[in-house]
């Protein structure tokens, strides 16, 4: 990685950003949907300018997402939440063009301030098609969406959200499809727009995007609707690196291990909640190549543990590694346990230079703290 002088750092890979961004941007012309930018996943507002020439606008889980989009990106901000609060309801009406309650409680509590908005309700169609219980919104007793039985009536709004998806294809949006119609069938004449929520993998190069255009224009004739994605892990998927530079090497027993500046606990907590093991430039399986190492920070929680991986070369104090696709659900989770350092946010551009867009310093370890 040319050009990074200083680590740990998240670099943007602008090219694949926005090659992402162009099949984005043919799925909303050839289906007649809208896609907007889910930022729970990805909030790097420094590029939203950019991603706002592809995309209809922002989705936001809260008042601090949609104050964000609202901020730097020229579009629609739409909010979902599980719950408002009033003060936080009062500002989002200042900002939010569509408002979607998570419960009919929640609707009739905000409903009158809510005038001239788009209102919507999340639906949980009651239909998993993912087998990790954490990500499945659908799973007995979720607490997102309203399930058919509590509805008896359609609640005078103007659509209809679900979100059931987590890294899938259209397949599995085909299948829900059916249980929306099948449970909310009589509802979606009467909207004006329908949000298929996220989890849509489209930038992913297995992704059947003919089959999602087909379900999207069919859904849409047939109940004259607005449809809108909001897919997070598909506009940034494999856009960018964690660079991260070997300070020590220790050995115990059979294993060397690699300390790095980077930490799963602090800068990639998906791979220890997930947890999945990170794919790594020019690295193998275990045993693959012919130096294994296993790869651990310099926190001290014992299980601060990225993996193990093999290697063509002895690794040496001072080399760098990169981490892939380290643009989604990094930064925007990431933490200062330990006091650890966060990592400096930068871009790889299209014509090979880097930008270092943000650095850290104590004060925002201490800003979180009293
Ligand atoms: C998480 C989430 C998204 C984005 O999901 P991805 O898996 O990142 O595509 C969209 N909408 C809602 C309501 C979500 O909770």
């Amino acid at each position: 990685m040319a050009g990074v002088q200083h680590t740990p750092a998240y670099v943007l890979d602008e090219e694949t950003l926005i090659s992402n961004l162009e099949i984005l941007k043919s799925v909303q012309e050839r289906s007649g949907c809208k896609i907007l930018l889910a930022q729970k996943a990805f909030s790097m507002f420094h590029v939203y300018p950019l991603i706002s020439e592809y995309l209809a606008g922002t989705t936001a889980s809260g008042l601090y997402e949609a104050r964000l989009g609202r901020e730097y990106f020229p579009g629609e901000v739409h909010v979902f939440s599980p719950a408002y609060k009033p003060e936080e309801m009062q500002y989002l009406i200042t900002i939010a063009d569509h408002i979607i309650f998570n419960s009919l409680n929640q609707l009739e509590k905000y409903r009158d301030l809510c005038a001239g908005k788009s209102i919507g309700l999340r639906i949980n169609p009651e239909c998993s098609t993912q087998e990790t219980a954490i990500y499945d919104p659908c799973a007995r007793g979720s607490r997102l969406g309203v399930i058919r039985d509590q509805l008896d009536h359609f609640p005078d709004i103007d659509g209809l959200h679900f979100h059931t998806l987590c890294e899938q294809n259209a397949d599995a949006l085909a299948i829900t499809l059916k249980a929306v119609e099948e449970k909310f069938g009589s509802y979606l004449h009467q909207c004006k727009w329908v949000n298929f929520g996220g989890g849509h993998h489209i930038t992913r190069p297995d992704y059947d995007i003919d089959l999602l255009i087909k379900l999207i224009r069919e859904f849409s004739e047939k109940y004259q609707v607005q449809v809108y994605l909001e897919p997070g892990e598909a506009i940034a998927l494999n856009a960018g690196y964690l660079i991260t530079e070997i300070m020590d090497i220790v050995e115990n027993h059979e294993s060397k291990i690699l300390i790095l500046d980077a930490s799963a606990a602090c800068h990639m907590p998906d791979v220890l909640e997930m947890p999945y093991r990170p794919p790594l430039l020019a690295s193998g399986q275990p045993g693959e190549k012919a130096y294994d190492y296993r790869l651990s920070s310099c926190t001290c929680l014992a299980g601060d543990i990225i993996g193990d991986y093999s290697f063509d070369q002895n690794m040496q104090i001072g080399d760098r590694l990169c981490f892939l696709d380290m643009m989604i659900y990094s930064m925007v989770k990431n933490n200062t346990f330990n006091g650890m350092p966060l990592p400096d946010i930068g871009i790889l551009h299209t014509d090979g230079s880097y930008e270092v867009i943000k650095k850290f310093d104590y004060a925002d370890f201490k800003e979180r703290l009293s």
